[in-house]
């Protein structure tokens, strides 16, 4: 790389051929999935008004206080790249009131985040995500239906050891009585916690328990946990999700200390965890968010939702996918007047798939070859000077050197016929 190149901003990550196919892969097993259950795409805003999040996700979480790229624009207006996509789904169902529309609304969006965090494997300040929520289901069915169908998922890419965290946050009627219980428990052991938590503890008692600093783990360990004091309500939602995962045989821990970083939640709150991924092994995550809508200035609606981490998803599937598969046919033309004859029948190949390659240049028979060889095509079509003359071209089966005269009025006819065989 020269000096005076241009380059991406740092952590941004863009993703290139032949990655880029994979990825389009699993995008579309993601996508047919999905709609299969009934989910529709929404193609929303990357830049938010700042106050969406901070509205939403919370002031005091990570993603507030750190990790937006946050900007004036040309009028002084705050905006925001968005950091995850709940907060812009919401917003979008609330500013197109899709509520009224249809009594239960599944979306599913796909696209870049952005977080201003530390870059390294797995962690990235563009990155992306599959998405979706649920909008006017309030029943552990509901939540049961997104979790098994992320384990689908997981499936049909062939993903294997990634296990399903669980965990219950209660609600308005239950959540307070614990936090005032884990306040007190935390102010006993202020200074073991890091600063970040003994400036949240007041606010955000729940945060402690999923901060990775060391010393805060150790310190939570005999914490009050937040599903001794579910209420009834609360408690059968959690109990009915937890039967029909065990009637499917999906397997799962409940980890009551799985608080998620955003204020939003409520009820149900996962992470698919993996192995393989290091540090940064979280590869899914959600919940449950029934009074966010509201929040946002919306009609109180039930909700549920969850986004995987596109990169770290690749990083489980990338090697499982099948190969890419190779063009049918290369077209080796020797000679102007034969590029011109092959031309029209490479465009008229590739119409609907791609089965053809011609290169431009007039390379040798020799280089053409070998390039046909390394893109591992099943026959090359030559036309030279002789065969022009004769009006025929030389059909090779790249694998068992066969070679065949096919005669130029029946050439795509002749190909056609092969590709279908084949
Ligand atoms: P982590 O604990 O790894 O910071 P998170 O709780 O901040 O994750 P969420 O906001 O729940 O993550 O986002 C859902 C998923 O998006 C994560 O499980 C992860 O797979 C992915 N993700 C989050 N932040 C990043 C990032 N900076 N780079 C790449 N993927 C990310
Ligand atoms: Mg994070």
């Amino acid at each position: 790389m020269k000096k005076n190149q241009i380059k991406t901003v740092k952590g941004f990550n863009e993703v290139l051929p032949p990655e880029s196919f994979r990825w389009r892969l699993v995008e579309d097993k993601f996508r047919d999935l999905l709609e299969g259950y009934g989910f529709a795409e929404l193609r929303l805003a990357l830049l938010e008004p700042t106050e969406l999040f901070a509205r939403s996700i919370g002031g005091e979480t990570d993603i507030v206080e750190k990790e937006m790229y946050t900007f004036s624009d040309r009028s002084d207006r705050s905006l925001t790249l968005r950091p995850e996509g709940t907060a812009s789904v919401v917003r979008a169902f609330n500013q197109y009131s899709l509520g009224k529309i249809n009594e239960i609304n599944k979306l599913y969006y796909v696209g870049p985040m952005f977080r201003y965090e530390r870059p390294q494997k797995g962690r990235y300040r563009q990155f992306h995500q599959l998405g979706a929520e649920v909008f006017g289901e309030e029943s552990f069915f509901q939540d049961a239906e997104t979790l098994l169908m992320l384990a689908q998922l997981f499936h049909t890419l062939s993903v294997e050891g990634v296990v399903l965290h669980l965990n219950s946050l209660g609600c308005e009627l239950c959540r307070p009585t614990f936090r005032d219980q884990l306040k007190s428990f935390l102010l006993e052991r202020q200074t073991s916690l890091c600063s970040d938590c003994q400036r949240r503890m007041q606010e955000n008692p729940l945060r402690a328990l999923d901060c990775k600093n060391p010393s805060c783990r150790e310190a939570v360990v005999d914490a009050p946990q937040i599903n001794q004091s579910l209420c009834d309500d609360c408690r059968q939602h959690f109990s009915g999700l937890c039967t029909l995962l065990d009637n499917a045989e999906l397997d799962y821990q409940v980890n009551p200390k799985l608080v998620r970083g955003l204020d939003y939640y409520t009820r149900t709150t996962f992470e698919f965890l993996a192995g393989g991924l290091g540090a940064q092994n979280a590869v899914a995550a959600g919940g449950r968010y029934d009074r966010l809508v509201a929040e946002l200035g919306g009609k109180m609606t039930p909700a549920f939702g969850f986004a995987i981490g596109f990169e770290r998803l690749m990083m489980l599937a990338g090697d499982k996918l099948a190969p890419l598969s190779s063009p049918f046919v290369a077209l080796v033309p020797l000679g102007e007047e034969a590029l011109r004859l092959l031309f029209p029948l490479y465009m008229e190949l590739n119409r609907s798939a791609k089965v053809a390659t011609l290169n431009f240049q007039q390379k040798s028979l020799k280089s053409q070859l070998k390039k046909a060889d390394r893109d591992g095509v099943k026959y090359t079509l030559i036309v030279g000077p002789d065969e022009l003359a004769q009006g025929v071209a030389i059909c090779r089966n790249m694998q068992t050197k066969e070679q065949t005269q096919l005669s130029f009025d029946k050439l795509g006819e002749a190909l056609r016929e092969l590709y279908h065989e084949y």
